[in-house]
């Protein structure tokens, strides 16, 4: 489910302009259209995906959202913002020019003749950081609208089974004929005959079912995944809707996400910060030895390379860094303090922090660079 390049979907550059984006939406639309590819799963894929991308990159500020974030970020994400095909349809009155145009001629008048659809499903999925850096896979229960048995069509009277009104209009350019879904059937161009009780005016009726559902590794809070054919079933026939899953990530106690990269704030002693030492820090795939140096100051990040969330888009893993704090005791035995207080004077013991010990923003910049 891992989402593709938006520039790349529509094949045009990154500096492409409002024109060429239009342009290059225009060639993908007609390509792989569902008129023009029935019962094509793939292709219904490609014409949506191809919406999605014009609907960002056709928007100055979407765009600049995106050419950001990518698809994880931003206000939201974009990350699987799923367009329904009315949305996509409706959007095809800009595109190819007002009252269908070159558009609707080039589909024999039906830019909107296509299979009734389902709609979409919703749920809330909750995530741990484990699943979310692994990737998941997850038994989910939903309650789903499908056909209900026993029910009984008839033709519908007002379209005569079309599931189009066609009425004649007289315009500057001559006669045109324009065609509107059926109010009585909604396009489905018949009507429920008999219905069981417990099903609804639609023919439908609903059940639960427990849905597979792979998360892939690196989804974050707030970015949706959409599942085609898994949503309520259309009335009277047709595709399917989709399922949308939309993610929440619960929180971590030990380890804190910051992109692909988890931290870990580890606090040692001076003693061992001075000695060095060794010590297990947790990660996500378990324990991890890691050796602190002789001489390691508060504020040093160690890099776990690899130990982070995987990229959703991409190849890449990010790391785990390790903070080091040195704590110091809060109380101290008389013992103890009249030991530190031998240590005071020696020079050694004075703060002289030569190029190698970076402050804060060096370390920052090192790491964030
Ligand atoms: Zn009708």
């Amino acid at each position: 489910m891992a989402k593709r390049d938006y520039y790349e979907i529509l094949g045009v550059s990154k500096g492409a302009t409002a024109d060429e984006i239009k342009k290059a939406y225009r060639k993908v639309a007609i390509q792989f259209h569902p008129d023009k590819n029935p019962d094509n799963k793939e292709a219904e894929e490609k014409f949506k995906e191809a919406a999605e991308a014009y609907e960002v990159l056709s928007d100055s500020n979407k765009r600049a959202q995106y050419d950001r974030y990518g698809h994880s970020r931003g206000n939201g994400g974009f990350g699987g913002h799923t367009m329904d095909m009315d949305d996509i349809f409706s959007q095809f009155g800009d595109i190819f020019g007002g009252g269908g145009g070159p558009f609707e001629s080039f589909f024999g008048g039906g830019g909107r003749r296509r299979q009734r659809k389902g709609s979409n499903l919703r749920i809330k999925l909750k995530l741990t950081l484990e699943e979310i850096a692994n990737g998941a896979e997850k038994k989910i229960k939903v309650n789903r609208l499908i056909q209900a048995e026993g029910v009984t069509f008839k033709t519908c009277t007002s379209c005569q089974g079309t599931g189009q009104m066609r009425k004649v209009v007289n315009t500057m350019l001559g006669q045109m004929v324009s065609a509107t879904t059926c109010s009585q059937c909604n396009g489905s161009g018949q009507l429920i005959d008999k219905r069981p009780s417990g099903v609804d005016s639609s023919g439908l009726t609903s059940k639960e079912e427990i849905i597979n559902i792979k998360i892939p590794a690196g989804v974050s809070d707030g970015m949706q995944l959409s599942m085609s054919g898994k949503g309520n079933e259309a009335p009277g026939g047709g595709i399917a809707g989709d399922l949308l899953i939309l993610i929440e990530e619960q929180e971590d106690k030990v380890l804190k996400r910051d992109g692909n990269n988890l931290i870990y704030d580890l606090h040692i002693s001076f003693i061992d910060a001075a000695l060095g030492t060794s010590v297990e820090v947790p990660s996500i795939s378990g324990k991890v030895k890691v050796k602190i140096e002789p001489g390691t100051q508060s504020g040093k990040i160690l890099r776990l390379r690899g130990k982070g969330v995987k990229d959703i888009n991409g190849y890449e893993t990010g790391d785990q860094l390790i903070y080091i704090n040195v704590w110091t005791p809060k109380r101290l035995s008389a013992e103890e303090r009249s030991i530190l207080e031998n240590l005071k004077n020696s020079p050694n013991f004075t703060p002289h922090p030569d190029a190698s010990d970076k402050g804060f923003f060096e370390k920052m910049k090192e790491f964030f660079h």
